[in-house]
């Protein structure tokens, strides 16, 4: 059984969900069929999710449902063009459940119900409701009966609509994932019924060797690992949700990310293993936006548990470090940005209990990753970076390698990060 899931794109108008069906009638094996709310047609579109976003905001300012009409004027649209009845008694549900304050993650999941309850009708599938059968902890876990429960759902041999994105609390609310959750429902379905494969249908050809809206023409990795997609999703790669991958990894589905709009490419293949002496590195992510705090203590290594304590100081402060390196007499942490609104009393609360000979929140710097699984025997990787930047005459703030042994992370100053990116993926762009 293959279980694929549709992203926004796909599902965004009458044309895309025709390629679904297309894509569904071509192999008998792809009966469970999870899908995400319409995305945007174009790029002054908005995201169905995004506009029920907002639909929650006004009634919770004491107004009525504005936003409404576009939800409905899409969904209206969609039915026509497919040349199906219209949604209305279902869409007027929706809207005043949304106004009798179900709050932001009933009104967020519609989107995904709207579209799951129009394919099903479309496809002549059954639709299966994902509150019913996912249940999530108060901390947002999976519940293991969930997949018990979808399991039970899956009888005879037709096919099955499942709207991706949320679940249900012990309570009975609807409790969305975090945006982009679809992809964890298809994770979630995959390893419910023993997939063969998890398909990820999306609207580009696959996961590229680097950012596509910064490299041209980066070149479609054909295979990674599990382990490779979340080291590049951790530093910025954002084609698949990174939570997605938990459910799937131990039962070694393979996920394949592939495009709607050429189905006729393979896309890319997520295994546990692959053979890494053709392509050792496999991608090149980036992030910006980063502080480093910097502190020096002499005889650091005299003081238990110091680290600790500028670590905690740090978390209560709303602070969350996601690299860092480490000297015999200092420490050094890098934290998003926008953690640091507060740095100035930060900085005198470490001064004051910590007592370093130096603390300081260092300008912005971005990081670039340099990831695959061929990276432990490769000689040169790092040479060829540095040299590269070198040649571009930038200068590199931050070196990361062994914290995680797939991965090289440089980080150098925000202004030169584009410059420095293009650099690094001149070396191994073509490989
Ligand atoms: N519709 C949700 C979002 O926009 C979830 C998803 O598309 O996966 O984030």
């Amino acid at each position: 059984m293959i279980v694929s899931k549709f992203g926004g794109s796909s599902v965004a108008e009458a044309s895309q969900i025709r390629k679904v069906k297309k894509i569904i009638e071509s192999n008998s094996m792809r009966r469970i069929i999870v899908v995400s709310a319409p995305g945007k047609r174009n790029n002054k579109d908005e995201k169905i999710t995004d506009l029920l976003y907002r639909c929650n905001d006004e009634v919770e300012n004491g107004s009525k449902t504005k936003s409404f009409n576009i939800i409905r004027e899409r969904y209206t649209e969609i039915c026509k063009n497919l040349g199906m009845d219209d949604m209305s008694e279902i869409l007027d549900e929706v809207e005043s459940g949304i106004e009798s304050g179900k709050g932001p993650d009933y009104a967020a999941s519609r989107g995904e119900y709207l579209a799951a309850r129009l394919l099903a009708d479309f496809f002549e599938a059954e639709f299966i409701d994902t509150a019913e059968v996912i249940k999530l902890t108060d901390d947002g876990r999976v519940e293991e009966s969930s997949y018990k429960a979808l399991n039970a759902r899956i009888k005879g041999t037709g096919k099955f609509i499942i709207p991706g994105f949320y679940g249900s609390n012990s309570r009975g609310e609807i409790k969305t994932f975090s945006r982009g959750g679809s992809d964890i429902t298809g994770a979630i379905a995959a390893r419910a019924v023993g997939a063969d494969i998890y398909e990820n249908w999306t609207d580009v050809s696959g996961l590229l060797m680097s950012d596509p809206r910064l490299i041209d023409n980066p070149c479609v990795v054909n295979e990674l690992t599990y382990k490779e997609i979340r080291e590049l999703a951790s530093i910025g790669a954002n084609v698949f949700h990174e939570e997605a991958i938990t459910p799937v990894k131990d039962y070694k589905i393979p996920i394949n990310i592939r495009n709607t709009n050429k189905p006729e490419e393979e896309g890319t293949m997520i295994v546990t293993d692959r053979d890494t002496s053709k392509s050792p590195i496999i991608g090149i992510s980036g992030k910006t936006g980063y502080r480093n705090i910097f502190l020096e203590k002499l005889m650091l290594n005299r003081y238990p548990g110091f680290r600790e304590k500028f670590l905690l100081l740090l978390n209560k402060n709303n602070i969350f470090p996601e690299f860092e390196s480490t000297g015999f007499d200092s420490l050094s942490f890098l934290a998003p940005e926008n953690q640091f609104d507060n740095a100035d009393s930060v900085i005198s609360d470490i001064k004051e209990q910590l007592n370093p000979e130096l603390v300081e929140l260092r300008p912005s710097i971005s990081l670039i990753g340099v990831v695959g699984s061929g990276l432990p025997e490769q000689i040169g990787v790092a040479a060829d970076v540095f040299t590269a930047l070198k040649n571009k005459n930038i200068n590199v703030r931050f070196i990361n390698y062994g914290g995680s042994d797939i991965t090289l992370l440089v980080g150098v100053d925000t202004d030169s990060y584009l410059d420095a990116l293009k650099a690094v993926h001149s070396i191994f762009g073509g490989k």
